[in-house]
Formats: structure tokens, sequence, C-alpha cells
């Protein structure tokens, strides 16, 4: 065992093998002898999903109230995501940024479409969240024509694991290994208005925040504290960038968490970057600009991607955003989100709950890892992101019927 951490957004943790079955089946040992131990020991070797649900290699099933941490929107095969991506895959899956497609062409534009972008906006496509917010990084370096010498994010912040957004994210365990990191990132306390007016001034660049935080626990900002981010940013002729990688693509029961009255409080960032649910367990992520000024922060040939935006990302993405159209699964979640949260606090053992939509943390009175471990033996993935909180992001289109069985059990998991 080499990770010991016990939160996982990343997707790096839930890695100690003690959380999972007591078999020590021979996939465990293949698995140790061929892949990097990053991860730590795999909990599970599953071979199938379907809907809410996924299979491991003895046939047990799982609810997976994960969804791949916050990643299949859709759930597990969804035909409209299978369709599309075999369509795809049949009529052209490559061609690099030499080109465009038509899948292509069509997400960025359903993208301006959803998050009602203005003219001159728009879409850089890649593959993954900590690419969506490098992109943003090398943006933030051109602000104000270059030369605005540090970032600012928030202290909890998750925004990836590659050196610049490694920078960037908070805790100094995924960073200091790693020494020297990407210079000119200031962490502030997290819901702290007055030490972010004494930490930004007009030689800041960009200030990252996640609207929701999902590596902490799962929570959103004090009221005011976004707006009052707008406001600084915008006087000290600062970006703001929001992370919408974990809260965005319907996650919150809106599509992007900051289009949330509750949660953006009205404000209209100059960057969001997103992966994650978008590509319904397609690897893609996208940092969009907002307004012509933010495009033009980056010119051609400044940045770039082999992969990203190809055409079968881009036609999962594309099969993502129009079933959450068509199944009105943004009223799904918000009526669901809603639900669950009320029936989560009547559970006695349950301290807290927070998050919005199907992004909840919920703070047990409990030891989350043991819970986590217990939940796994009943058949459900749920996620220990902190000692005290576990993380639930199950697929956007879960229902009630199946979340119940997980309400019924959930006292008797976290009692032990
Ligand atoms: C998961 C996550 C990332 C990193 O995304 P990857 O696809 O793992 O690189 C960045 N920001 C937030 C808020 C995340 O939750």
């Amino acid at each position: 065992m080499t990770e010991t951490t016990t939160s996982s957004s990343d997707s790096s943790a839930g890695s100690d093998s003690s959380a999972g079955t007591e078999q020590a089946g021979t996939w465990r040992d293949d698995f140790s002898r061929v892949l990097s131990p990053v991860f730590g020991s795999p909990q599970l070797d599953l071979v199938r999903g379907q809907g809410s649900k996924v299979w491991d290699a003895s046939g047990k099933e799982y609810l997976d109230l994960l969804a791949g941490i916050a990643v299949n929107a859709l759930g597990h095969c969804h035909p409209a995501w299978v369709k599309a991506i075999s369509e795809q895959a049949g009529t052209l899956g490559h061609i690099s940024n030499f080109f465009t497609s038509p899948p292509q062409i069509a997400l960025a534009s359903k993208l301006h479409e959803i998050l009602d972008l203005p003219a001159g906006s728009a879409v850089f496509l890649s593959n993954s969240g900590t690419e969506a917010n490098e992109a943003a990084f090398k943006m933030a370096r051109r602000a104000g024509g270059g030369g605005r010498p540090f970032v600012i994010a928030v202290e909890g912040a998750f925004h990836g694991r590659t050196m610049g957004s490694l920078a960037l994210t908070a805790k100094a365990a995924y960073r200091e290994p790693f020494a020297p990191g990407v210079p000119g990132v200031v962490h502030v306390p997290y819901g702290d208005v007055d030490a972010l007016a004494a930490a930004i001034n007009d030689t800041c660049a960009a200030v990252f925040i996640e609207p929701v935080q999902g590596e902490v626990g799962v929570r959103t900002h004090p009221a005011g504290y976004l707006q009052k981010a707008r406001e600084l940013t915008r006087s000290a002729g600062a970006l703001l960038v929001l992370d919408e990688v974990q809260s965005g693509m319907g996650r919150t029961g809106h599509w992007y968490a900051h289009q949330d009255p509750e949660i953006g409080e009205g404000v209209v960032p100059d960057i969001i970057s997103s992966a994650k649910g978008l590509g319904g367990g397609m690897p893609i992520g996208a940092t969009i600009t907002v307004g012509a000024e933010n495009t033009k922060l980056l010119e051609a040939g400044q940045h770039g991607t082999t992969f990203g935006g190809n055409p079968l990302a881009s036609a999962a993405a594309l099969a993502v955003i129009d079933t959450i159209e068509t199944e009105d699964l943004l009223t799904h979640v918000r009526d669901t989100g809603q639900w669950l949260r009320g029936e989560l606090e009547q559970v006695a053992v349950v301290k807290s709950v927070s998050g919005a939509g199907l992004l909840l943390g919920v703070e047990i009175d409990g030891d989350a890892k043991a819970a986590a471990a217990r939940a796994l033996e009943a058949g459900f993935i749920i996620n220990p992101v902190t000692p005290e909180r576990l993380r639930l992001a199950p697929p956007l289109t879960i229902t009630r019927e199946e979340l119940q069985p997980f309400l019924t059990a959930l006292p008797g998991l976290i009692a032990g």
C-alpha cells in the first residue's frame, strides 16, 4: 500500500483494499504485477454496468452512488450514449486539430447555448479536468497582456494533478513531493472575503474557484462570497475562473452550478472549466472563455492538444447534453436531490448534508471509511471523501426507488 489519503475526488483514493471485499482474487495480484501503484489496490474488479448498477467479476451487483466520481451522468451504458459512440466510431473517430468535424462544432454550439454565452465566447476542447484547468492557467498568464505574476486559489480546492493544476490544488501533500512546483499561486482561506480582498491587487492574473468544492467533502461557499469575488476580480482586472469540472453538466440540477442563483448569485465568470460528466464516461474536457476579450487570451499556436475535441469524444458529450434535455434530467436532479437530501437529514446518525442536486456530502456520526467499506459489502458504492463525510454523486438518472434501499441500509452502515 502506497496511498494513505482518505479523499478521492481525483479517483486516486478509496485505495485501501480493506474497503473492498475480503477475497484475495487473482485479479488483485495481476493488477499489482502490471499496473502502476499510484491508485493503491483497487476495491473491485468491475466487468459490466447498466443504468445505476455495476457488477463485479463474481457477479455481485452494486448500486453505483459515485458514478465514476460524478462522471457517468447518464448512468452506465445509456442507449443514447452507446448509440452515439458506436455510430461515430464507425464513421470517423479521430482526425487531429488540423481539421474539424460535425460533432465538434455541434458540441461547442450546444455549450454556447446551454451557458447562454455572449458573442465572441469560445470553447477549447481537451481530454480531462486537469487539462481544462491547465488551459485556464495559461490563459491567466496572458491576462492583461501578460506579466501579472500570480493567481489566487482557495483552500480546500482541487483542480487536478498535472503541474499547473497541481499548483492550484490546495492540499500540500499532493504538491510537496513534486517541488519545485509552478510558481505564482497563492491560496486564501475558504469563505473569507477579507482574506481574498487582502490578497488580490492589480498584479493578480486570476482567481480560481470551484462553485462547489468536491474534495473537501462537498461544500458551497458562504452567501455573498462568489459575488464579492466577482467584484474584486473585476476591479483588479483579474480573471474569475470557475472550475466546474465536478459541479457542471447537470450535477446540481442546473447545466453548470454557477447558473443556480443560490450558488452562483448571478455571477458571470470569465472562464469555465468542465470535464467529468461532460463526456458521460468518454474522456473530454472543455475550457470556455466568456466573451471576446477572454477568447483572445490565447492566440493561434499558443496552446494545443492532439486528441482534444475529437469526433468520438465530442459525439459522446453531445449525446450527454441531448439526453439531459430530452429526459428533462435537470428537473429530475433538482427534485431527486432535494428529496434525497431530506431523507438523509432524517437519518439519526447523519449530522449534516451539504452540496446541491445530486452532489452531496453527508457528515456522519461515525467513521466514513468504515461505513463505505460496509456499504461495499452490502452492494452500495459510496465515497468516504473525508474521515467523517461521505460523498454521493450518483448517475443523474437515478430514481427514488433505486435510492430507497440505500437509505434503508444507511443507519446500519454507519453504526456498524
Ligand atoms: C476531478 C477534478 C479535476 C481533475 O479532473 P481530471 O479529469 O481528474 O484531471 C479538476 N477539478 C475538479 C473540481 C475536479 O473535481
